[in-house]
């Protein structure tokens, strides 16, 4: 096989695995072969330009940069939907329908997604254009985002027309969403209100790399085009389905509105195990001769129509405000409720955001509030029941001093947020950040947990996290539900977390935008921690993905003169603040994207030992031969049987001495 083809057939399984992966919800090899495969294709196409595609798999990590997005009008408009919202709706719609069209009418009943609509562009099987909706007539050419959508075929299969167009909806599944937001969290920064808005910014990023990231999903829902040999609704979506795209199995053709209403009614019930957010059912004539006489109003196709569902809702005493401060110091609303029947759970509390959004509402104490659970992951207050306000009550007045320390907040401009400025005299901002830093992804002590933090910084045992370092047992044990053993416990783990590497220790000074990947990211490129301290903010943003906030948020941190005196001490106590120096000598990554097996008895490393050293230079060790392994380090005795497989599979063997050799 020639490299030409080598790449055609990377680029084929690629595809096959992607595709198995992400629209099928079916891998069919791990992560870690995945990830190998696509470095081999990187590493022949950086070597061999020639045999650029743009549809390539590896291009879904994006990477191209678009300042103004092209705009673009639309082949065939994007429409807009009627709603309905009662089974007479519904039957008034067919009424119309029955007197513009002959025969029986059946219905294709599909779920509304409710992300971000999209229209994509297919010539000869190759995906050409991702487009917006924007106002329906002309929207914005998306493309290189979309392109970083796994489940968007980037080439299709089976028997495809020529040229189509085929919408449907970009949205951010609650998993992911949830995981964006906790990572947002952890580095101290505010959380995305809502999956739809999330999604439509995320196409809209002028880095397709960062769009990339985010594990969003296209979930289609019709082909238009010309000459297309399609006859209904119910055989588009079969038909997108067997080209390779992601087309929801919720659908159901239906011959009744009657049929139309159970199936809305079970929606409307289950959708919440559904993996993504649904906002109604969408229902369509499913013939398409039918559908063509009866075309479009101003607005929308007459052969559809959106059912919604009723948001769920419940109203609701607000008998309080308190205000939370974080471990940044960003203040946070809560209303207190009278608690609540909601989708199946009690409600008590809800978030009220920031200033703005109390105001806007114009949200008072005693008041009787709507609230609503969206994709958000704390309920909100999205109204006021006006009607039922008490005729003296007051506007609120949001705090101006911090409810823990009195100091009087502060607001950046362009911020939403009220900010405690009090650092370090602040309990709730100390004693997050020490919970911060002793979480499980940063130091993880063990034995530790966030409440005896609290009550060790109540007890002014420490006002800090290096000060852990200097606790005794015999201050811990008279604690609350502290013992012998416990105390111990807790000792030990401070101990122990002397040997947190160094990419997590930054992580856990809790340096505002500074999350585990840019605290890797920085350690990786400045190896310790002084080199850190000395980077000007121009060469931290030459870092690759650090960006000019997270560069002046570092600056600021260590302009802080009690911070340094923090790391100094940290220093002292033999906390990791460089990579260490073993782990800097040893490291390569000489035997990237290679698989080896190891066999036999060796001479000068044990086996342990020769395997540490294929993982420490990058590659990774597999216990049994295959066609993916890339060869067999033998030592004396290695088995007949191994010895039979490696020959079959034409795998070659090396000696111990010779593997040293490539390492060194
Ligand atoms: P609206 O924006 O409320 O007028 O609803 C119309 C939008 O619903 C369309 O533009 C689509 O983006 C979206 N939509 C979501 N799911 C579907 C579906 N299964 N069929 C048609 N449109 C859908
Ligand atoms: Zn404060």
């Amino acid at each position: 096989m020639n490299t030409e083809q080598q790449i055609h057939q990377l680029r084929e399984e690629l595809r096959d695995h992607n595709y198995k992966y992400y629209t099928l919800d079916a891998p069919a090899i791990s992560d870690y072969e995945f990830d190998m495969k696509l470095k081999e294709l990187q590493e022949l196409e950086r070597k061999h330009p020639e045999f650029y595609d743009s549809n390539s798999p590896t291009l879904r990590v994006g990477g191209e940069i678009t300042k103004n997005f092209e705009t673009v009008v639309h082949e065939h408009r994007m429409y807009s939907l009627d709603n309905s919202y009662s089974k007479e709706d519904l039957l008034d719609w067919e009424k119309r329908i029955k007197k513009l069209v002959d025969g029986d009418i059946n219905y294709t009943c599909e779920l509304k997604y409710d992300g971000a609509s999209i229209s994509l562009t297919y010539e000869k099987g190759v995906l050409v254009k991702a487009v917006t909706r924007g106002d329906g007539v002309q929207g914005d050419n998306v493309t290189t985002n979309v392109k970083t959508i796994k489940s968007v075929p980037l080439k299709l299969k089976g028997n495809f027309p020529p040229k189509f167009d085929i919408r449907g909806e970009i949205v951010l599944p609650y998993e992911g969403f949830a995981k964006m937001n906790q990572e947002r969290i952890a580095a101290g920064e505010e959380p995305y209100a809502n999956p739809r808005n999330t999604a439509s910014g995320s196409l809209k990023l002028q880095d397709s790399s960062e769009t990339a990231k985010r594990p969003l999903d296209c979930l289609l829902y019709n082909i238009t085009g010309d000459r297309l040999e399609i006859v209904t609704q119910y055989e588009n979506l079969k038909k997108a389905r067997d080209w390779g795209f992601k087309v929801p199995v919720e659908s159901k053709l239906v011959t009744s509105i009657d049929e139309v209403l159970e199936f809305v009614v079970y929606w409307d019930e289950h959708r919440h195990n559904l993996p993504y957010e649904t906002d109604g059912v969408v229902i369509k004539v499913n013939d398409l001769q039918q559908q063509e006489e009866l075309g479009f109003t101003a607005k929308a196709p007459r052969w559809a129509m959106a059912y919604k569902f009723k948001a769920e809702q419940a109203s609701t005493m607000l008998e309080e405000i308190t205000y939370q401060v974080g471990r940044t110091g960003a203040i946070t609303p809560v209303a207190n409720l009278e608690p609540v029947q909601l989708a199946g759970t009690t409600v008590k509390r809800a978030s009220l955001h920031n200033a703005d959004q109390i105001e806007k509402l114009d949200i008072r104490v005693k008041d009787v509030v709507f609230v609503e659970k969206g994709g958000e992951i704390i309920p909100k207050i999205v109204g006021v029941d006006f009607q039922k306000r008490n005729q003296n009550s007051l506007p609120t007045i949001y705090i101006s001093e911090c409810p823990e320390c009195n100091t009087p907040l502060i607001r950046k401009e362009g911020e939403a947020q009220h900010y405690c400025p009090n650092y370090q005299g602040c309990s709730p901002q100390i004693i997050g950040r020490i919970q911060h830093y002793i979480s499980r992804k940063a130091m993880d002590i063990e034995g530790l947990g966030g409440e005896t933090v609290a009550l060790l910084v109540n007890e002014g045992l420490i006002k800090n996290y290096v000060d852990l370092y200097e606790l005794k047992k015999e201050q811990v044990i008279p604690l609350e539900r502290m013992a012998e053993k416990s105390a111990d416990n807790l000792i030990s783990g401070i101990e122990k977390s002397k040997e947190i590497p160094f990419e997590r220790v930054l992580f856990a000074l809790g340096i505002r935008y500074v999350g585990e990947t840019v605290a890797k990211k920085l350690a990786k490129h400045y190896k310790n921690i002084n080199a850190i301290i000395e980077a000007s903010e121009e060469e931290l943003v030459n870092v690759d993905e650090i960006g000019i906030k997270i560069a002046q948020s570092v600056q600021e941190f260590f302009d802080s003169e009690e911070n340094r005196i923090l790391v100094n001490r940290l220093k002292e106590y033999g906390v990791q603040l460089e990579i260490s120096a073993e782990k800097l000598a040893n490291q390569t990554d000489i035997l990237q994207g290679q698989t080896v097996v190891v066999s036999g008895v060796f001479e000068k490393v044990s086996r342990n030992e020769l395997k540490k050293l294929i993982e420490d230079n990058g590659g990774k060790v597999s216990s049994s031969i295959s066609s993916k392994t890339s060869y067999i380090v033998a030592g004396a005795n290695m088995g007949p049987s191994k010895l039979e497989k490696a020959n079959k599979l034409e795998i070659s063997i090396i000696s111990e001495d010779e593997f040293l050799d490539k390492i060194k």
